[in-house]
């Protein structure tokens, strides 16, 4: 009898799916390995099968985790998914390959101010706030377009737009609402599409997907 596939094999064959149904290449579609919470030996087996790419929500559990598996596979690439508090702004710089969660004014500039200071420039996603919800942070739609402009204005590298929809209603309408403000500002990327629902977001245009438990198992 075949060994029962990983869950990674089972994500990438789900997302390779979705793709052929959506008539899209599967390259285009990055899956972020979100292993927050999770120790290193948990990631290790990951990072053996071949998966690269990996999300944290807070930085200073990153700063912990990463520097020694960096060190173990340099290719590996580090995203921040998780809210920024701007006074971590030059942490982030330092750690992260990518941002997924500019979402304001404030945090722009401290960014900036950071990415001078550092000598580099670190793409990052601009998350929408897409279900207008008071308490989830993201740019409100209404507000997108001149947010971007400033970003662009402070030369800032924009990746695309990034969500997280309210929980429990259907995703689909505000996955192809973040692909519709994506096109209308000329962005490329759109990281949208968690365990639950990472399929629809493939065929809404996700170009990045956010999956923890589907890989790691629940979060304790
Ligand atoms: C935790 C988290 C995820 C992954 O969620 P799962 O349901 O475990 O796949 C994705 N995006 C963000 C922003 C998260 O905080």
């Amino acid at each position: 009898m075949k060994n029962p596939d990983t869950p990674l094999q089972q994500v990438r064959e789900r997302i390779g799916r979705a793709c052929k149904v959506a008539r899209r290449d599967p390259a285009d579609v990055t899956l972020v390995a979100v292993s927050k919470t999770h120790p290193a030996e948990a990631i290790e087996p990951l990072l053996r099968e071949g998966q690269r790419v990996f999300g944290e929500n807070r930085v200073q559990e990153a700063q912990t985790k990463w520097p020694a598996l960096r060190e173990a596979w340099p290719d590996a690439e580090v995203h921040l998914i998780g809210q920024l508090q701007s006074n971590k702004a030059e942490d982030a710089v330092a750690l992260f390959d990518c941002i997924h969660s500019l979402d304001r004014p404030s945090l722009l500039k401290a960014l900036v101010k950071a990415m001078d200071r550092a000598g580099k420039r670190v793409p990052c996603f601009i998350q929408v706030n897409v279900g207008e919800e008071d308490q989830k942070g993201g740019c409100a739609p209404g507000d997108l377009a001149g947010f971007i402009a400033r970003a662009r204005d402070a030369e800032i590298p924009l990746a695309g737009l990034m969500c997280i929809p309210p929980l429990d209603i259907e995703p689909a309408p505000f996955f192809a609402f973040l692909d519709k403000l994506a096109r209308d500002n000329g962005l490329t990327g759109r990281s949208m599409g968690m365990s639950g629902d990472y399929e629809t977001a493939v065929m809404l245009g996700a170009t990045h997907v956010r999956v923890g438990t589907a890989l790691f198992g629940a979060r304790g």
